[in-house]
């Protein structure tokens, strides 16, 4: 079956923050279509609670967010990246304001949280904790004001498509099922994260990093896919999501607790709840390991704090945890850690370009090298606005570069129908299998099971033909390189953690890993 044709200027695949703000830059220049697999809010940018980070408090310097966050990184940020990202922060936090972005004051003041490894109290914050729905609120009704701009859901991204080395199309299943050819003079990655790699994670549905195992069959590199970043607390409870209970509360003087009901962190670091989320997860993966419980648990305890305010500037995890009973302000909240970040991605420049021609990438499914081996909290709505920005800029001058005629690419027949039981199988599979030997403590021999598993899987995939299917395909790709990064990686830095390794190896591996078609190689 032929696909239909179309055609656009410039082509956004993924519609939260970096993907919105990218097209906002972009409507001056042409004709912009975004893409979003399903409802525009349906995506890491809507779930994001603690805020977004940015030197703009009395108190505070732009050098002092930088040190932060080269701190985090652990050694391996991209300098430049990194100072990019703080210098640019106000500006585009004055322009959200000015397109209505509705951030918490105290009167006229914007107010600022706190979060852990960060020196000052810079994190901006919306309806309390529902920051990033009202950014995502804000860019969404600001794009719809541009005619340029149009925004398509549940239009899935299957694979690009190149001539003559550059990318020059996108292959979709569109909203009726149908498949489609979409040619444009550029193509922007704004897919998002892969965390639903991992049987727990704060991630939403969508993030199976498609972005980024498109952008390897098309041929560009990636870079540091080792580092996922885990979040130390998600709510725990047998049938409920792995809801994200935000380091803000951390910050705002909760306590975590073990099943003895001892506060652990001042054992592990003199920054106690505060420390980087990798020395947080890794304490209490020790602290659920030595209770030798069947199923252990770990608690969060914001019982001293006063109850009026946990409410007031914690609605939204208060309401969802009274969902499940659990009365937050005299209750102790049973958790644990989940996956919750790509440090990792798509490998771009500082405009967005990664190293196929017409390609861009920006957010999180990119790999700017911004956060190093582990993110500072609250920096990466701010990287979707600054990156998403730079990409949309850079990618104007692509009009000169017209699109290549694209030929009917055939399809094979495709169904939307239920999926099947397999799919379904495998998927928990690689989830099962990234958790227990790619997860947050690793080691050389569990990460070459975790490989030999995800190779033979392959076979069990077979040829993808709905939507599912082809997600199933890219985590399982995603699974094999994140696994082959960190078994490349023999040291312990940021949110990557070898018991087989576990020091620093600053001569060998204070660089980047790259992904290049069957290669690793550092640099
Ligand atoms: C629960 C939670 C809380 C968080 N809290 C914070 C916080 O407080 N502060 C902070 O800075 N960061 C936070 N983060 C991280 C931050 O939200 C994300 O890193 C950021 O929003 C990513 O933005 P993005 O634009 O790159 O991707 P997303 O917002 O995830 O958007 C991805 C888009 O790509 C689309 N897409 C994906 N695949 C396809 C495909 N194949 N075809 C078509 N479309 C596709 C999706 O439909 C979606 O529209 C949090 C994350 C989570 C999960």
């Amino acid at each position: 079956m032929p696909a239909t044709l179309s055609e656009t200027d410039f082509l956004i695949i993924g519609a939260g923050v970096a993907g919105l703000r990218a097209a906002i830059e972009l409507a001056p220049a042409g004709r912009v279509l975004v893409l979003a697999k399903r409802e525009v809010t349906d995506s890491s940018t809507q779930y994001a609670q603690g805020g977004i980070a940015a030197a703009l408090s009395d108190e505070d310097e732009i050098s002092l967010h930088l040190q932060d966050t080269l701190g985090a990184g652990d050694g391996l940020c991209n300098p430049d990246a990194a100072k990019v990202l703080v210098e640019e922060a106000p500006q585009c936090i004055e322009e959200l304001i000015s397109w209505g972005t509705q951030f918490d004051r105290d009167g006229t003041k914007l107010t600022f949280g706190r979060e852990g490894a960060h020196s000052r109290n810079r994190i901006l914050h919306a309806h309390g904790d529902s920051t990033g729905r009202e950014i995502l609120r804000a860019l969404y009704a600001k794009a719809k004001t541009l005619n340029q701009i149009s925004v398509r859901e549940f239009e899935f991204s299957i694979d690009l498509v190149t001539e003559a080395g550059r990318v020059c199309a996108v292959q979709v299943i569109d909203e009726h099922g149908q498949h489609r050819t979409i040619r444009a003079s550029a193509v922007l990655l704004a897919t998002g994260g892969m965390g639903q790699l991992y049987a727990n994670t704060t991630n939403p549905s969508v993030a199976t990093g498609d972005g980024v195992a498109m952008a390897y069959r098309a041929g560009a590199e990636l870079t540091d896919l080792e580092f996922i970043q885990f979040h130390p607390t998600a709510l725990y409870l047998k049938k409920a999501p792995r809801f994200l209970l935000s380091e803000a509360l951390r910050g705002e003087g909760a306590h975590l607790r073990n099943m003895e009901m001892t506060r652990f962190m001042p054992k592990y670091h003199s920054m106690g709840e505060l420390a980087p989320r990798d020395v947080v997860a890794r304490a209490i993966m020790h602290e659920l390991e030595r209770s030798r419980a069947k199923d252990p648990i770990a608690y969060l305890d914001l019982t001293d704090l006063d109850a009026g305010y946990i409410q007031k500037r914690f609605p939204r995890i208060y309401s969802t945890c009274m969902q499940y009973n659990i009365d937050i302000t005299t209750e102790l909240i049973p958790i644990r850690p989940a996956a919750h970040y790509a440090m990792g991605g798509v490998r771009t420049d500082l405009q967005g370009r990664s190293t196929v021609p017409g390609l861009y990438a920006a957010g999180e499914a990119a790999g700017t090298g911004v956060h190093g081996a582990n993110r500072l909290a609250s920096n990466s709505l701010l990287e979707g606005l600054v990156f998403g920005t730079r990409a949309g800029r850079k990618m104007r001058d692509e009009l000169k570069s017209p699109a290549q005629s694209v030929k009917d690419v055939p399809q094979a027949a495709y169904s939307d129908g239920p999926v099947p039981v397999p799919v379904e199988v495998i998927i928990t599979q690689i989830q099962d299998l990234m958790w227990k030997q790619a997860g947050i403590v690793r080691t050389g021999s569990g990460l070459k099971q975790a490989i030999k598993s995800l190779e033979e899987l392959d076979a069990q995939l077979g040829h993808a033909h709905n939507r599912r299917e082809f997600e199933a395909r890219n985590l399982r790709i995603n699974g094999l390189l994140v696994a082959r990064s960190a078994l490349a990686r023999e040291e312990s830095r940021g949110a990557h953690y070898r018991t087989d390794f576990p020091d620093h190896n600053d001569a060998k591996f204070l660089k980047h890993s790259v992904v290049a078609g069957e290669k690793i190689s550092f640099s």
